[in-house]
């Protein structure tokens, strides 16, 4: 399903990048305007170096081969509404009208397109404190108006971001969070996990268990994203009473 034309909401939705994102609404900066992502990449790297890396036996930071840097290069019209959002998302709170809309509307695309799935995050990560308390707004209020039906996955490396918007934020609305949204913490370096005092501690203050997700050099018996469909498979998006490993294999 395509977005209808006539949406007048300020930040842009993405009904459906294909690949594995097929049928899964999206809502994303872009990691081309975010210093964070920026200085992960640095001068990057070309995949047969970060290859030889990992055959080597090394563990490269996976944002110097980062897809999306790489997508969005050829995505134009695609990079032009990630900016907008970034602009938006990164330096103001939205107002009340502005989240309710745009809250409305991806609920509405979600029962149109039969699908109980969003992304927080495809292309990019959250930049600022305030991005990160807009989007906790955006689940509490997806999470109230879809009576809890629709499932979100947020991923970000910048958890301190995220804790430091989680302190500032009530519990009525860390409540209907917790029950709708996963934390997806994303692992930096190739086949090394986020470390595990640093899950504990995100855990212990959200209130709530996250997934942690790592891409592999090789395929193992611990690989469990199949990367194809994830309207199929819903891992990251299902909730869980522990904290739950996800394993890609690099693409
Ligand atoms: S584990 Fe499933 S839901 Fe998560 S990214 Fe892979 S295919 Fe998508």
């Amino acid at each position: 399903m395509n977005r209808p034309k006539d949406r007048q909401n300020v930040i842009n939705i993405s009904y459906d990048m294909g690949g594995k994102m097929e049928n899964v609404l999206s809502v994303s900066s872009s990691c081309k305007n975010n210093p964070l992502c920026l200085a992960r990449h640095g001068e990057g790297m070309t995949k047969a170096e970060f290859m030889r890396q990992i055959r080597d036996g090394g563990h490269p930071c996976i944002c110097m081969v980062c897809f999306a840097i790489r997508a969005l290069a050829y995505k134009t019209n695609l990079q032009n509404n990630l900016n907008e959002n970034a602009d938006i998302l990164a330096n103001r709170l939205l107002g009340t009208e502005e989240l309710f809309t745009l809250a409305m509307e991806l609920v509405e695309a979600s029962e149109i397109n039969n699908s109980p799935m969003l992304r927080l995050e495809s292309f990019g990560d959250i930049a600022t404190v305030t991005q990160a308390l807009n989007y906790i707004n955006l689940c509490w209020l997806v999470g109230m108006f879809s009576q809890e039906k629709i499932h979100i996955a947020w991923w970000t490396k910048n958890w301190t971001l995220l804790l430091e918007a989680w302190r500032k934020t009530d519990e009525q609305k860390k409540s209907v969070f917790r029950r709708c949204t996963n934390i997806v913490l994303s692992s930096s370096r190739v086949g090394i996990e986020v470390d595990r005092g640093i899950v504990r501690n995100v855990e212990n203050e959200l209130g709530m268990p996250v997934k942690v997700f790592t891409v592999d050099g090789f395929e193992s018996e611990r690989t469990n994203c199949g990367a194809r469909s994830c309207f199929k498979c819903h891992r990251c998006y299902d909730k869980t009473e522990s904290t739950e490993y996800i394993y890609e294999v690099v693409k």
